[in-house]
């Protein structure tokens, strides 16, 4: 259910007694990568897990499914914003621990913090995800990953918060495939995630993820507001390299343009609307369909009023 007039208000009520951050009518371009998107009705931040598990329970009581948000860098907001209520899920809820080669790392902590951190005390496995700007929640549920490697190959179990309370799913449950999880179909928060890394010395570690950011700096447009890249890499083939053979890179609407350094990158140049990156994306895969015959499928979520 989205709730409307009064039973927003009952519901932001409850959620009030419950967690000690919540706004109305919050621009939601302050809280997304592309800084781009219109308002949430109703915008929650819980401060710690306690806090966000007490918002699941009282949007769960009220039959209201949130739209959650981790850092945003995966996602378009539509222009008109999100009706109902968007849940964040970052700073307060980012706690660490490491036992050994175990990491239980909380929903909201940052992938790139986490695998430097991880790196510096001699634990492979999370490099690829230095310079991938997420959190550990959105990391799982989009199995994010680069440079061959993926969240699934390091992720045992992920707790999620379910209508009917807090469950542990492990990984053989998550379906994890390329960049996508059972999770994307559940109406679940992802509360935390265990994590298991290897043992090595951390020179070699931190030399691989620098090596790895490195590449990035070069390959990829990290200066401007986007969301990485748009769409899926198709069996065999790479997103990018089909739009750059169709003469895809520097198309523009608005201002949203597709980069002419990585043609998978559609970046917003400042002033770029919602309605502008998502004709931009409909240009670039109605071109790669005609000139190719692939049919491009969005990675990035598409979230809220168009
Ligand atoms: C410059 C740049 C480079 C990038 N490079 C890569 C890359 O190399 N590889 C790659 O895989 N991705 C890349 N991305 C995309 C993005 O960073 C990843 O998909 C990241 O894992 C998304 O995490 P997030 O916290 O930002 O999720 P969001 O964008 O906030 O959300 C993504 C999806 O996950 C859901 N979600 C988020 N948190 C939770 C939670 N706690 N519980 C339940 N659902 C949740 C959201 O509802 C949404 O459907 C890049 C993005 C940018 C901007």
């Amino acid at each position: 259910m989205t709730p409307v007039g009064a039973a927003l208000e009952a519901v932001e009520a409850r959620l009030r007694a419950v967690v000690g951050d919540v706004r109305r009518d919050e621009p939601l371009a302050r809280h997304v990568q592309f800084r781009i998107g219109g308002p949430a009705d109703l915008f929650v931040v819980p401060r710690t897990l306690a806090e966000l598990e007490a918002a699941c329970g009282v949007l769960a009581a009220a039959g209201v499914r949130p739209v959650v948000l981790g850092q945003g860098s995966n996602v378009l907001v539509g222009d008109r914003g999100i009706r109902g209520v968007v849940v964040k899920v970052g700073k307060g809820c980012d706690r660490v621990a490491i036992d050994g080669t175990a990491v239980i790392a909380e929903a909201g902590a940052g992938l790139p913090a986490l695998a430097l951190q991880t790196a510096r005390r001699g634990l492979a496995g999370l490099e690829f995800g230095a310079g991938i700007p997420g959190s550990v929640g959105g990391a799982v549920v989009m199995n994010a990953g680069a440079h061959g490697h993926a969240m699934d190959e390091v992720t045992e179990w992920v707790e999620v918060l379910t209508p009917s309370g807090l469950r542990r799913l492990t990984r053989e449950a998550l379906g994890f495939a390329y960049r996508t999880s059972l999770l994307q179909e559940e109406p679940w928060v992802v509360a935390r995630a265990g994590l298991r890394l290897r043992v090595e010395p951390a020179a070699q570690v931190q030399a691989r993820l620098e090596a790895w950011l490195a590449q990035r700096g070069v390959t990829q447009p990290l200066g401007p507001p986007s969301s990485g890249c748009v769409f899926r890499n198709p069996p065999g083939d790479h997103a990018g390299r089909l739009i750059d053979a169709v003469g895809g890179k520097g198309l523009a609407v608005g201002g949203a343009r597709v980069s002419e350094l990585h043609a998978n990158y559609i970046l917003n140049t400042g002033t770029a609307t919602a309605a502008e990156v998502l004709a931009l994306a409909d240009l670039v895969r109605a071109r790669v369909r005609e000139r190719a015959g692939i049919a491009l499928e969005m990675e990035v979520k598409l979230l809220g009023e168009f």
